[in-house]
């Protein structure tokens, strides 16, 4: 392990819980971990609700001094201008989100978003000083004809292509055969991507960043498979989707005991 990584647990709430739901839910899960003595310092955690849940996630973790991070779950490459239905990162930041999802894989297969895009997003992302959570994963289609690491590893070169300077950003690899469908990749599978993934920052980004930056897995993720993850060397942290909305079963993953 790292003692330079803290682990990040990430909660993608995708298109659930309103804003009310939302303010309901965040106070729930903080004191729940407040309880638990749960040690933020220890392990980060933070919430993706979808954008019209934001201004209300930040009156209560500003107001309520809660120690949890958040942000969106996607946003534009624009900054401004005549984009019908998009998101500026410059609107995030006002609303002192810390991170942004990209190139979730609902984004590329339901939106059609393409390597260039998701490229042009990072950039957007780090010009409004967010925290691009590049997501990356093979199809089962991918496994079974390039193995596991070629597609995750081509779309985060893709990601960072033309980016020189990114000192704060996560990765997330989401094999898409393990989102939502139960069948989690095994903690050693995570683990082999993960270390290609580590190998495609350092020759990018340099040995520094790569050393520093934090990469999760996601698909699948509860409470009772996390510890495995978190034993892994590369892996520093989870993106959760379905288990992230069940305050009990979120929690015993930011809990998580190796
Ligand atoms: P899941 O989703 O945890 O429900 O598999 C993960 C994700 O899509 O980020």
């Amino acid at each position: 392990d790292n003692p330079r990584r803290t682990p990040l647990i990430a909660g993608n709430w995708k298109m659930n819980l309103d804003h009310l739901q939302a303010i309901a839910f965040v106070q729930k899960l903080a004191w729940n971990l407040k309880d638990a003595k749960h040690d933020f310092s220890a392990v980060e955690v933070a919430v993706f609700p979808p954008f019209t849940d934001l201004r209300s996630v930040q009156t209560l973790v500003s107001a309520d001094k809660l120690p949890l991070a958040y942000g969106a779950q996607d946003l534009s490459a624009q900054d401004s201008g005549a984009y019908t239905g998009e998101i500026s990162g410059a609107f995030l930041s006002q609303l002192e989100c810390q991170y942004v999802l990209i190139g979730h894989s609902e984004r590329r297969t339901l939106h059609g978003e393409n390597d260039e895009q998701v490229a042009a997003k990072v950039k957007a992302a780090l010009r409004h000083n967010l925290v691009p959570i590049i997501c990356v994963g093979e199809t089962a289609a991918d496994l079974e004809l390039h193995g596991p690491s070629a597609v995750p590893v081509a779309q985060l070169k893709a990601a960072l292509s033309g980016v020189s300077n990114a000192a704060d950003i996560v990765v997330a690899y989401e094999p898409v055969w393990a989102i939502g469908s139960g069948q989690a990749a095994t903690p050693e599978q995570a683990e082999q991507v993960a270390a290609q993934l580590r190998t495609v920052l350092k020759d990018t980004l340099g040995e520094d960043v790569a050393a520093k930056t934090r990469i999760l897995y996601g698909g699948s993720v509860k409470g009772v498979n996390i510890a495995g993850y978190m034993r892994e060397p590369n892996v520093d942290g989870a993106l959760v989707g379905g288990a992230s909305l069940d305050i009990d079963e979120f929690s015993s993953i930011v809990r998580f005991q190796k």
